[in-house]
Parts: structure tokens; sequence; C-alpha cells
């Protein structure tokens, strides 16, 4: 799980969200040196030791400045989940420093193999509003996205907040899955409504992030 691929400027909230792009670089050329592959979330539960889905929350521009071009040098796809009714606005509920991709940028993305995924409407905590605002929010962001041509996208829970009943219309509204903040790999076991990830942040280096790539594979 990736949030922004760019250097922190001297102002940036949540540093630990920023990735930056040579260690991004790093990251993706050893996940290539060893063997892995990029798969859907949706196959997650159904991967080999080798299937990887790599994943990066709320759609940022960046993503398509750094990450995109090093992805796609390496093989790799990869699955955005993009807040659809701020789409070429900031991330409004982080302070709105970070600009957002625009609809064409994820388009465009998406023209080039990458994934687009739900992350609601408005960034919208799901368990901290009333349901029918949480139904919509997951509904009116699965139709913007099927209208923009992708089909049957999947769905990550903005703050990886969730709940039975949230999971239940999450499901009901159609997606095929949903990614919460839990840690680890994902098995047959693994409710496909709450599937689990490794966070990679500012400061994970090199070593640290093999470390967690094999204490995923290990089922911690
Ligand atoms: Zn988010």
């Amino acid at each position: 799980m990736y949030h922004k691929v760019a250097a922190a400027g001297p102002g940036a909230k949540i540093r630990s969200h920023y990735v930056h792009p040579s260690a991004f670089r790093r990251q993706i050329r050893l996940l290539k040196s060893l063997g892995y592959q990029s798969v859907s979330p949706a196959d997650a539960c159904q991967k080999t030791a080798r299937d990887i889905a790599i994943t990066f929350d709320d759609g940022y521009a960046n993503f398509q400045a750094y990450a995109l071009p090093c992805l796609l040098e390496s093989g790799f796809g990869a699955t955005v989940f993009a807040v659809t009714g701020l789409l070429g606005g900031t991330d409004e509920w982080d302070g709105g420093q970070e600009p957002l991709m625009t609809r064409d940028q994820l388009v465009d993305c998406g023209r080039q193999g990458i994934e687009i995924g739900s992350h609601t409407v408005n960034h919208a905590d799901l368990t901290a509003v009333p349901p029918e605002i949480a139904r919509r929010e997951l509904q009116e962001s699965r139709d913007f996205l099927i209208e923009c041509g992708f089909s049957n996208p999947g769905f990550c829970y903005p703050y990886g907040r969730q709940d039975d009943s949230i999971r239940e219309v999450v499901r009901e509204v159609g997606y095929p899955y949903a990614c919460g903040t839990r840690r680890g790999a994902n098995d047959s076991t693994t409710n496909m409504f709450d599937l689990h990830r490794v966070n990679i942040r500012s400061d994970t280096s090199l070593p640290v992030f093999l470390f967690k790539l094999l204490r995923a594979r290990r089922g911690r």
C-alpha cells in the first residue's frame, strides 16, 4: 500500500505517506529481480508466492508523474483507488496540499493498464456518516468509474474504516472486493471485503521493504 510517490516539501503533512521516487524505483526493481509479478487485489486470495498487488490510495497526481513510468518500465501493473468527487482537486481531507489526478489522467492511466478502483466520492469515513450517505458514497463513485470505462471497479476504505454493515453495503452495491489496512498477506481464508495490505512508508528502507515482503509471505 502506497499513498504518494514524491519528495515531501518542507511543509508537507503526514510525511510518512511520501515515498521518494528513487526509493520507489529501488523497491520496484527489487520486486522485479525477485521474480514478482503484479496482480489485481481481486486475485489476491488465489495468488502464488510471487504474485503481488501494488496499490495506491487517493489517486494523487504524483502517481502518474513518478510511479507510473517506473512501474511500466519494470512491467508491473498497479491499482489506484480514486476519490471520484475530488478529481482535479486536492486531498482536502488531509489539508489540501497535494493535487489529485483529473478524470482525463485517470482514464490515461487506465489505458496504460492501471486498474482504477473507488475510494468513495469524498474520502468519507463510512463508519461515521449516516447509512444512506455511506451507500451513496459507494454507489455514486462506482457508477462514475463505470461511466469512465472502468468495468467492475474494486474498493478501498478511506482511513481503513469499516464494520460488518459497511462491508455488506460494499458487497450489495456490486464491488468485487475491498482493501482495508490490516497488515499482512491474503490467502483463501481472507475476507474479500477486508483484504490485508502492507504499508510502505517514507522511512521504509530497502532492507525493511524486503523484511516486510518476506514477513507477509510467511502470513504475518
Ligand atoms: Zn485515503
